[in-house]
């Protein structure tokens, strides 16, 4: 991508020429770091990535991919969700935390792509919410990774990084989705989430982000503010 490509011309929207400016450089440096960032959850169709994306709710997507080989062999269909007997349902999702509402909601929203939506799972931002356990990010995470239409998914790590990068000011994933989405020209939604995740992952992490190692810290409006508090905090133990 051209440093001059990925966020919004200046007279769309109330975002400063320096915001852009600056977001694009963190974007094109992101991009050269990640090259090829993708997302972590395993997936070999849309269907797949749903009941994916619904499992990694307060869970890793690595534990996710742990057990979905075996669940996508005994379900391989929203039918066979929607036919799954409960209990044994929840045996097999226990592990990746809250297991009787992902079960219910698994079992819920296969009945809903069957008796509305042909089996199919729909690609648009309405019909995705109206499906039991699908909220904003994971609508958009099958909107960008589905069906290559752009999406902003906040989740955790891509919530955490706009705040400290600067681009939003907002804590609900909604308004950091609107912010981003201001910022960031379409086409860059996706990719975007994907280059935060793998930074939130691999170098800003929630506890202590590693600034020394970042190579966007010279853009970075937080870098060393919250690795020395967090330390600090560490040796003080709170
Ligand atoms: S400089 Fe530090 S706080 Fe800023 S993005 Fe990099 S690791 Fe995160």
């Amino acid at each position: 991508m051209k440093t001059n490509e990925a966020t919004h011309g200046s007279n769309e929207n109330p975002v400063s020429a320096a915001e852009k400016a600056r977001a694009r450089k963190v974007y094109v440096l992101l991009e050269r770091e990640y090259p090829g960032a993708r997302p972590a959850l395993n997936f070999g169709s849309p269907f797949e990535l749903l009941v994916a994306t619904i499992l990694s709710t307060q869970c890793t997507d690595a534990r996710v991919n742990m057990i979905t080989p075996g669940l996508f062999k005994k379900y391989p269909s929203p039918d066979s969700f929607m036919s799954a007997d409960r209990a044994e349902l929840e045996k097999h999702v226990k592990s990746t935390g809250f297991y009787r509402q992902k079960a219910k909601a698994l079992i819920n929203a296969s009945r809903s792509l069957v008796e509305k939506f042909s089996g199919e799972v729909p690609h648009t931002m309405e019909e995705l919410l109206t499906l039991d356990g699908v909220g904003r990010k994971t609508a958009n995470v099958l909107l960008g990774n589905a069906f290559g239409i752009p999406g902003i998914a906040v989740d955790t790590h891509v919530s955490r990084l706009a705040q400290r990068l600067g681009f939003s000011q907002e804590s609900g994933p909604e308004k950091i989705e609107r912010d981003l989405s201001l910022l960031f020209r379409k086409e860059y939604w996706t990719g975007l989430c994907h280059l935060l995740m793998a930074h939130g992952r691999k170098v800003c992490s929630a506890r202590i982000p590693k600034c020394g190692m970042c190579v966007v810290g010279g853009l970075c409006p937080s870098a060393f503010k919250l690795s020395a508090s967090s330390k600090s905090k560490q040796k003080k133990g709170m």
